[in-house]
């Protein structure tokens, strides 16, 4: 394997620490008969542990030049591979054929797709019980920050409506190769249960324009909104228009939201 051509373009850096990867599986806590989804085995480190606690994987990998190593590796294993780009797959119909309980993304994905592969998963609409990702630390302190931090943002807001998202532990560069310039975490995504609001887009579209300017307040940002309404709810959570985006936590936003 190490003869391999490690790709930069895939963001090809695959995980060499046993105990970060026992520690992964160790964290997903897979029930029985689950089905686990795994984006980019790579050459398949994480994707030989996974078979021992799902009772089906079905893994995307883009890399042809994997296809031979991955397929000698689990040949008669409990895992299916898709040779093909995640992002341009109708994941519901690939697990059309699978009977199980439960369903995971367990991944050390490609970075320079993480968040195109979050929204894919969100907007599949497949009900997926859990999702642990490797990613870049930094994003990963972005998609758990909490309000009124550096790194709370629309992305956060946006995440946190949908999942209870907790950072795991990081993962030195270390850990790799090759040897990335970064640091990176691991994060769990577990759906929350109802979401109340109909139009998703026009609350994610009114959340993203609270943050347009990042040093500017509300009362900027929102000047095309009926601000007297915003206002209003501010108020009662102590707060005025001079406010910024970062300090206001999900559940206000969606009080402001439901008050347009
Ligand atoms: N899971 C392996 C590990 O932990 O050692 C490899 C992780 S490596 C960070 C990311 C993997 O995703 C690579 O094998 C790469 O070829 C694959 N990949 C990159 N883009 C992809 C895409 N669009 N769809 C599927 N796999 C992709």
């Amino acid at each position: 394997m190490e003869s391999h051509k490690f790709k930069k373009k895939y963001g090809q850096n695959f995980l060499r620490d046993e105990t970060i990867l026992d520690r992964i599986i160790n964290e997903s806590n897979i029930l029985e008969d689950s089905l686990v989804i795994e984006i980019g085995p790579g050459d398949g480190a994480l994707t030989n542990r996974l078979i021992t606690k799902a009772k089906q994987v079905l893994a995307y990998e883009i890399d042809l030049e994997l296809k031979e190593t991955l397929e000698k590796r689990f040949n008669n294993k409990n895992v299916d591979f898709i040779f093909e780009d995640f992002l341009t797959r109708n994941i519901k119909d690939d697990i059309k054929k699978y009977n199980y309980k439960n369903i995971y993304v367990i991944a050390n994905i490609p970075y320079y797709i993480t968040t195109p592969i979050i929204e894919k998963l969100i907007d599949s609409k497949i009900d997926i019980k859990k999702i642990i990702l490797m990613v870049q630390k930094e994003v990963g302190d972005r998609f758990s920050a909490k309000p009124g931090s550096r790194d709370y943002s629309s992305i956060t807001v946006y995440l946190n409506y949908y999942y209870e998202i907790k950072k795991l532990f990081t993962v030195p560069r270390n850990c790799f190769y090759p040897v990335p310039n970064v640091d990176s975490a691991i994060i769990s995504f577990e759906k929350k249960d109802s979401h109340l609001i109909e139009d998703e887009d026009k609350f994610f579209r009114f959340v993203k324009d609270s943050f347009r300017f990042k040093r500017k307040n509300l009362k900027n940002n929102l000047s095309n909104y009926d601000l007297k309404k915003v206002e209003e709810i501010l108020n009662k959570h102590g707060m005025d228009l001079t406010v910024r985006a970062e300090s206001i936590s999900l559940d206000i936003f969606e009080e402001i939201y439901k008050n347009l």
